[in-house]
Protein backbone atom coordinates (compact mmCIF):
# COMPACT_ATOMS: atom_id res chain seq x y z
CA UNK A 1 0.00 0.00 0.00
CA UNK A 2 1.07 3.51 -0.89
CA UNK A 3 -0.64 6.71 -0.25
CA UNK A 4 0.97 8.79 -2.57
CA UNK A 5 0.14 12.25 -1.27
CA UNK A 6 3.78 13.76 -1.47
CA UNK A 7 4.14 16.38 -3.96
CA UNK A 8 3.50 15.80 -7.50
CA UNK A 9 3.63 17.93 -10.42
CA UNK A 10 0.92 17.48 -12.50
CA UNK A 11 -0.37 19.58 -14.82
CA UNK A 12 -3.89 21.29 -14.09
CA UNK A 13 -4.93 22.76 -17.75
CA UNK A 14 -2.97 21.42 -20.57
CA UNK A 15 0.51 21.12 -21.99
CA UNK A 16 0.54 25.25 -22.68
CA UNK A 17 0.63 25.50 -18.58
CA UNK A 18 3.97 26.32 -17.86
CA UNK A 19 5.96 27.19 -13.93
CA UNK A 20 8.83 29.08 -13.69
CA UNK A 21 11.78 26.75 -12.85
CA UNK A 22 13.69 29.06 -11.32
CA UNK A 23 14.20 27.17 -7.91
CA UNK A 24 11.53 27.90 -5.21
CA UNK A 25 9.76 30.19 -7.67
CA UNK A 26 6.00 29.57 -7.92
CA UNK A 27 4.92 31.98 -10.95
CA UNK A 28 3.49 31.31 -13.92
CA UNK A 29 6.01 30.56 -16.65
CA UNK A 30 4.94 32.64 -19.61
CA UNK A 31 8.68 32.62 -21.46
CA UNK A 32 9.59 29.90 -23.02
CA UNK A 33 13.55 29.17 -23.53
CA UNK A 34 14.77 26.35 -25.88
CA UNK A 35 17.96 25.94 -27.02
CA UNK A 36 17.93 23.74 -30.28
CA UNK A 37 15.72 20.41 -29.88
CA UNK A 38 16.42 20.98 -26.40
CA UNK A 39 13.36 20.60 -24.09
CA UNK A 40 12.17 24.01 -23.61
CA UNK A 41 12.85 25.96 -20.60
CA UNK A 42 10.11 28.10 -19.02
CA UNK A 43 10.23 30.88 -16.73
CA UNK A 44 8.42 33.96 -15.28
CA UNK A 45 8.96 37.38 -16.38
CA UNK A 46 11.09 38.28 -13.14
CA UNK A 47 13.77 34.75 -13.74
CA UNK A 48 14.01 34.52 -17.61
CA UNK A 49 17.03 33.75 -18.77
CA UNK A 50 18.94 36.60 -21.09
CA UNK A 51 17.32 36.38 -24.33
CA UNK A 52 19.87 36.77 -26.79
CA UNK A 53 18.30 39.15 -29.34
CA UNK A 54 18.34 37.83 -33.08
CA UNK A 55 20.09 40.35 -35.02
CA UNK A 56 17.79 40.68 -38.05
ZN1 LIG B 1 10.35 32.86 -11.59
Amino acid sequence: MSDETGEVKAPAAGPYVHYCEHPGCKKWGSFGFAVGRATPNWFCYEHRPEWKKRNA
